[in-house]
């Protein structure tokens, strides 16, 4: 059997990123995903932004993490061709009592590092963030907070970790670890696997990995944010992420300018026991709705077209990221709430140094590819350049899902870089996340994926097994 020198348990934005990173090192790495696709986790129901840093302590790990991983993903980005918006935010104050608050707000982020900061007054507002209510007095504007694709970034990093020799194991569910020094024995649902290291980055099932060796000295409790999704047509609403001052357990309502246009609003802050329930709700909605109101008042319900919920995976105010010297070589990495998303880069490096100062040796590989050819989509194309590229391969004028303008091609190109359910083309493409939700579209998709995977049409899911979308094969594709 093989011994891989790393193995990394969950591929969610912090697994792939570490995955990536150490990908730069001549190691055999194994990368393991209970799911059928990388980002059903956490990593695929977020905000999607890149924080500045502000509203995390000083002396946290989380504070340090963001700080730094809002700096790394700017040329990560760069490297793996993906969207990034450095957009800005406004955290709104209403009163004098608040601008204090603000003032404090930004004295802390400035010990931890975060650039730029300036507080702006109701002058400025009116003139930078028109439809902001005309009651806000000030806001502390943070310019480097920006916006990214959450489920896009997974997928770069996981194709760029593959590029580079990472191996990567889906619907692997890892079901127990024994540690025989100086390995660890992985039985998995696929058969057993071994390695010299471990990573546990296993979101909100952390706690259960971390257990299987006896580490029980962390709980992950799910704390559920819901969202609500606008229509584009609303992309001008807002120029900037707003934010209200935030409570101790939430960053509160924000409203989103999100990665694909469409502006977002939400999350709750909730905490729950069971971490399968991403169920929404009338109570939710009416929270979010009301306070989203409350910086932005002309906010219409009738322009929310979507929604759903995500559960932060909390263990205690900041990250747990630990060697166990209990397990030598195991290492967790939970907790990983918000901002992990945008801490990731600097979580990803931060492992490299515990591996190292733990006995792994690491070599650069001669050559690393760090950069990743990028992916067409038209939505992202001004009409001119649409035109040449549908010229150069007329594939991409077949217009499959019409609110967001998908291809066939790039439904079928999105397949071949590892797209297996309806849910994962949706992410990779946009196809299915307009006004009609797929309405127009989702016969055709099943359609693509079918042929384009070898499978019956029944064998299609939404998001993995038990989730097939027709029972018979009586479906009629003729066109
Ligand atoms: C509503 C909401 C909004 C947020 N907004 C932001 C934001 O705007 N900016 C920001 O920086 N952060 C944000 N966050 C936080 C961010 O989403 C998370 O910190 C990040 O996604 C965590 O990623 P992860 O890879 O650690 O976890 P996950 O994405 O959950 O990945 C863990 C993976 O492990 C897999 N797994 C679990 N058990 C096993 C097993 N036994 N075997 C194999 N695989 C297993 C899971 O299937 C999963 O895919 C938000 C979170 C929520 C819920």
């Amino acid at each position: 059997m093989k011994t891989y020198d790393v193995a990394i348990i969950g591929a969610g934005v912090t697994g792939t990123s570490i995955a990536r990173e150490l990908a730069r090192y001549k190691l055999d790495i194994a990368l393991f995903e209970k799911e059928e696709e990388l980002a059903f986790g956490v990593s695929k129901s977020n905000s999607g932004i890149i924080h500045p840093g502000i509203q995390n302590s000083p002396d946290s790990l989380k504070g340090r993490l963001c700080v730094q991983g809002n700096f790394l993903i700017r040329d990560l980005s760069k490297e793996l061709n993906i969207d990034f918006k450095e957009v800005g935010e406004l955290i709104v104050a209403f009163n004098e009592e608040e601008i204090r608050e603000l003032l404090r707000l930004k004295k802390e982020a400035e010990v931890l590092g975060v650039p730029r900061l300036k507080i702006v007054d109701k002058t400025w507002l009116r003139q930078n963030e028109p439809n902001l209510n005309a009651e806000a007095v000030a806001a502390l504007y943070a310019p480097t907070a920006g916006i990214i694709s959450p489920y896009r970034l997974v997928y770069g990093l996981a194709e760029n970790a593959v590029r580079n020799g990472v191996e990567i194991f889906t619907e692997t569910k890892i079901e127990n670890i024994i540690y025989s020094k100086p390995n660890f024995e992985i039985l998995a649902s696929k058969g057993l696997f071994r390695s010299r290291h471990v990573i546990n980055s296993a979101g909100l099932f952390a706690d259960e990995i971390s257990k299987m060796l006896g580490i029980d000295y962390f709980k992950i409790r799910p704390r559920k944010g819901e969202e609500f999704i606008l229509d584009k047509k609303k992309e001008s609403l807002i120029h900037h992420l707003i934010l209200p001052l935030p409570s101790k357990t939430s960053k509160g309502v924000i409203i989103i300018k999100t990665a694909d246009g469409n502006p977002m609003i939400g999350p709750t802050a909730e905490d729950i026991e069971d971490k399968e329930d991403l169920s929404t709700s009338d109570s939710g909605f009416n929270k979010v709705l009301s306070s989203a109101r409350r910086l932005i008042p002309s906010i219409n319900d009738k322009d929310i077209i979507a929604y759903f919920a995500g559960l932060r995976p909390v263990a205690g105010d900041d990250f747990i990221i630990n060697h166990e010297n209990k397990a030598p070589g195991f290492i967790n990495v939970a907790g990983i709430q918000s901002p992990g998303l945008t801490a990731s880069p600097a979580i990803a490096l931060l492992v490299a140094n515990i591996l190292k100062d733990n006995g792994l040796e690491i070599k650069k590989k001669f050559i690393f590819h760090a950069h990743r050819k990028g992916t067409i989509h038209l939505f992202q194309s001004p009409l001119l350049k649409i035109e040449k590229i549908i010229k150069k391969d007329p594939s991409y004028g077949d217009i499959v899902c019409r609110c967001e303008m998908v291809s066939a091609k790039e439904i079928k190109d999105a397949v071949k870089k590892g797209a297996k359910t309806m849910d994962g083309v949706k992410f990779r493409t946009r196809a299915q996340a307009g006004r009609c939700h797929g309405s127009f579209c989702a016969t055709r998709i099943m359609k693509i994926l079918a042929e384009e995977r070898k499978i019956l049409v029944t064998s299609v899911t939404k998001r993995g097994k038990g989730s097939e979308i027709v029972k018979e094969d009586r479906f009629c594709f003729q066109e």
